[in-house]
């Protein structure tokens, strides 16, 4: 049966990292088989200019009939002004929550080749094999209440809440708990039951879902030390699971060690496995249209895109080998390029794009 895939270019360099990676979903259904219908529709700023909301009710629709949704990026200064609810990332916020996008999956993985783009030293990075997990629709981002107000003295204060219900936390942790049992059957859960109640409850219900994982060695870390051992001994993880905020934070963290964001993909599924595909990284309004963006995240986000949602890991395997293939013949962009290293050439978005629909072709 065809599957349906809702494409969303967005903002920013979204629309020429979407490009490349459409060129190599053109040439799997041209050349490999995959049966895949794609639709277009608009987020963020695009969407605000064309329909007046960052997530319309027509893109809402589209999402709503698509097996799986590939995003670019949103954000763009120009809409900085925006009150909140109308600005670009509301969008994002918008489609996650709306079809309860729960689990973000987050890989930071070093290829040998690029151990020199990372600000740590080689052997501490070389071959990392990181997942993040990271709880995508709740805690302090959705919780409430929220806001800024006027105390009696006249002073201004802002709050937000964090909060988790066992329901949400069992989920993520189900979740995690899978994805560790097809890696290398080690789960960090990362909290601060030190110091907040609602990571107290965190740490038992992980706990006790994972009685029902024998196979995974469960281990407990602070947020703080979480992050200090990132950048010490990053390889001494195989999954973590965390909330949401931890889970923004730590993932930038895990991503900068592999030297580039322009590299990482992520994942955000329901439970039924439909999912939303994206770069990590923002909309780069800085490099917009000067054809330096780097696609590879966006390519290998059609990869986890094929093995999460689409059941085909096979396709998803060869996305993977060609974008490995495209690094080893030392096509670099900007992001990833280091000066001097014997065997690379400075590429642009299109160009590397080519690179890896030719590596798809051989
Ligand atoms: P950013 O990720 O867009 O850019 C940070 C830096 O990384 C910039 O120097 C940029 O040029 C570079 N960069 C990012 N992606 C790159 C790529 N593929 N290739 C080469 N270099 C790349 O973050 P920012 O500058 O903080 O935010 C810009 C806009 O993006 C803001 O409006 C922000 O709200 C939005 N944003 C969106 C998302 C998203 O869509 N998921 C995530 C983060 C930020």
């Amino acid at each position: 049966m065809t599957q349906k895939v809702l494409v969303l270019p967005g903002d920013g360099i979204g629309k020429e990292i979407v490009a490349e990676a459409v060129k190599v979903i053109n040439v799997l259904k041209a050349d490999h088989g995959l049966d895949l219908d794609l639709t277009y529709g608009d987020i963020g700023g695009a969407a605000y200019d064309a329909d007046g909301h960052p997530y319309p009710p027509s893109t809402q629709k589209l999402a709503k009939e698509a097996d799986a949704i590939l995003l670019g990026a949103v954000g763009g200064y120009q809409y900085d002004d925006l009150p909140r609810d109308l600005r670009p990332e509301r969008g994002l916020l918008g489609i996650r929550a709306d079809l309860e996008l729960f689990s973000n999956l987050r890989p930071a993985i070093l290829m040998e080749e690029l151990a020199d783009a990372s600000s740590l030293k080689a052997e501490v990075v070389a071959g990392l094999d990181i997942m993040i997990v990271r709880e995508l629709t709740g805690g302090i981002y959705f919780g409430e209440p929220r806001g800024i107000r006027t105390l009696d003295n006249g002073e201004k204060q802002g709050y937000n809440t964090l909060v988790y219900k066992e329901s949400e936390i069992e989920r993520i942790a189900h979740s995690a708990f899978k994805i560790a049992m097809k890696r290398d059957k080690r789960l960090c859960s990362v909290g601060k039951a030190n110091v907040l109640e609602v990571m107290e409850l965190w740490a038992e219900v992980v706990e006790r879902v994972g009685k029902e994982y024998p196979e995974v060695e469960l281990s407990h870390m602070y947020v703080d030390n979480a992050a200090m051992q990132l950048v010490k001994a990053p390889k001494q993880f195989d999954v973590m699971v965390t909330g949401n905020m931890f889970g923004d934070i730590l993932s930038d963290a895990a991503a900068m060690l592999t030297g580039s964001i322009g590299m990482l993909p992520s994942a955000s599924l329901d439970k039924n496995g439909k999912g939303m595909y994206e770069p990590i990284h923002g909309s780069a309004p800085d490099i917009e249209g000067k054809n330096l963006a780097n696609p590879l995240a966006t390519i290998t986000s059609v990869s986890m895109m094929l093995k999460y949602s689409l059941g085909n890991t096979e396709l998803a395997d060869k996305v993977d080998a060609a974008v490995t293939t495209v690094i080893q013949q030392g096509f670099r962009t900007a992001d990833i390029y280091v000066d001097g290293v014997a065997g690379t050439k400075l590429v642009g978005t299109s160009e590397i794009g080519d690179a890896v629909v030719a590596a798809l072709k051989d």
